[in-house]
């Protein structure tokens, strides 16, 4: 039996071989699926938003699609919860347990399972994928990959919670094929690959609202960066599967959640400089999202998904308000995703496409993150390999039959 880490790497290097392109009728165009990944989008925020009508492009794709709760796996933080969405095998399993594991910063030559990626790039489909976390040093795929959250760079050293730009990532690590990325500086210019860090709370101090206003703007510039990027890659690389994300959402909710005054680690001169910061960070995605569906014809499917949601602190972390360990313990932390109690934060689910129905709310935690990967392989007719946990969605499509939907 092939150890499975080496099994991987040699169907890697199998896309060298243009062999794929022959497995495939070509006359019969295969499904096309945009996956959008928000980090930490968190539903008690976002239905205000969609009741007040400024999130008309969410609220468009909820009236066309399916949405609901997303179940994540237990302690949920990003490169943890993406690498389980990427391989539905859990933690354990597929080695990337955390932002740190054995004390080195988490990165793809850890993933010891299949990711969709690969398996979509060996059945000849074409993939792109840009700033998705946990993908760095980026591997080959049958298309483009672009790295995200925890890639190493300038300034940027531990890959942790940080924002190189891409022309200071180490070893043209960020970019497959390296060809790319000398496209993307000269068409696009240089742009931030992962959100800015937060600040300390040693320099917060005094300068409270100059320093949440200044990085407030640097979130947007790192956002329209991002749009601009995502639209050049939609407009000129289009690919038959495309992983997007964003994760700006997630750091603003942990240090500038509107929390009131009975709030664990509630401090006026943070807490009372921008209560709109981390509602506006979704009408901001909403607008990314409008510029997204710009590419989205009647024959794309549309998958939004956060890999866990947030909620203020509890009675439990007063001990230590800045308990949170994906956060460095730097910054002063008011919301989190992974509790002591074990009471953890769901994510969000959001389909819709050919064959999805519509205006279905999905209640209850039925749906999880294991689930997105044999979901998306069912689109394109894929038998889910056997170490999936998850499931196909079934309940999402009117018509249950693999190829009926693959068909469409
Ligand atoms: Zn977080």
């Amino acid at each position: 039996m092939v150890p499975r880490k080496l099994s991987l790497l040699l169907s890697v290097s199998l896309l060298a071989v243009p062999v794929f392109a022959q497995q495939q009728n070509p006359s019969k165009p295969k499904p096309r699926v945009i996956v959008l990944g928000v980090n930490g989008m968190e539903l008690d925020i976002i239905r205000p938003l969609l009741l007040k009508g400024q999130m008309p492009n969410l609220s468009r794709v909820i009236e066309n699609g399916a949405y609901g709760k997303l179940r994540t796996v237990s302690a949920p933080n990003c490169p943890r919860v993406y690498s389980t969405l990427f391989t539905s095998t859990n933690p354990e399993e597929h080695g990337v347990t955390g932002f740190l594991v054995g004390g080195i910063t988490a990165n793809t030559n850890m993933l010891k399972e299949e990711p969709v990626w690969s398996m979509l790039s060996k059945s000849g489909i074409t993939v792109g994928m840009a700033n998705v976390p946990a993908t760095f040093p980026v591997m080959p795929v049958n298309g483009y990959m672009i790295s995200g959250m925890l890639t190493r760079g300038k300034n940027c050293e531990d890959g942790v919670l940080c924002a190189p730009k891409l022309s200071e990532v180490m070893g043209g690590d960020a970019v497959y094929p390296k060809s790319l990325q000398p496209e993307l500086l000269k068409n696009g210019g240089d742009f931030y690959i992962d959100c800015e860090r937060m600040p300390a709370a040693g320099d917060l101090k005094g300068h409270e609202t100059e320093l949440i206003n200044t990085w407030l703007d640097k979130v947007q510039v790192i956002r329209d960066q991002q749009t601009k990027l995502f639209d050049y890659l939609l407009t000129t690389h289009p690919t038959e599967f495309t992983f997007l994300a964003q994760s700006c959402e997630d750091r603003t909710g942990h240090w500038l959640y509107p929390i009131t005054p009975f709030n664990v680690g509630y401090n006026p001169s943070i807490n009372n400089v921008r209560q709109d910061a981390f509602p506006n960070q979704y009408v901001a995605f909403d607008k990314v999202l409008g510029s997204i569906l710009k590419h989205v014809d009647e024959n794309t499917y549309l998958i939004i998904f956060s890999d866990h949601g947030i909620k203020p602190l509890r009675e439990f972390e007063e001990k230590d308000p800045h308990a949170h360990m994906d956060h460095e313990k730097t910054t002063p932390v008011i919301a989190k995703h992974d509790f002591a109690d074990g009471d953890d934060v769901p994510g969000s689910f959001f389909a819709m496409g050919p064959g999805i129905k519509h205006d279905l709310r999905l209640m209850g935690l039925g749906v999880s993150v294991y689930d997105v990967a044999p979901t998306v392989l069912h689109i394109y007719g894929i038998e889910q390999p056997k170490q999936m946990r998850g499931r196909v969605l079934t309940e999402i499509f009117e018509k249950t039959d693999n190829k009926v939907v693959a068909k469409q």
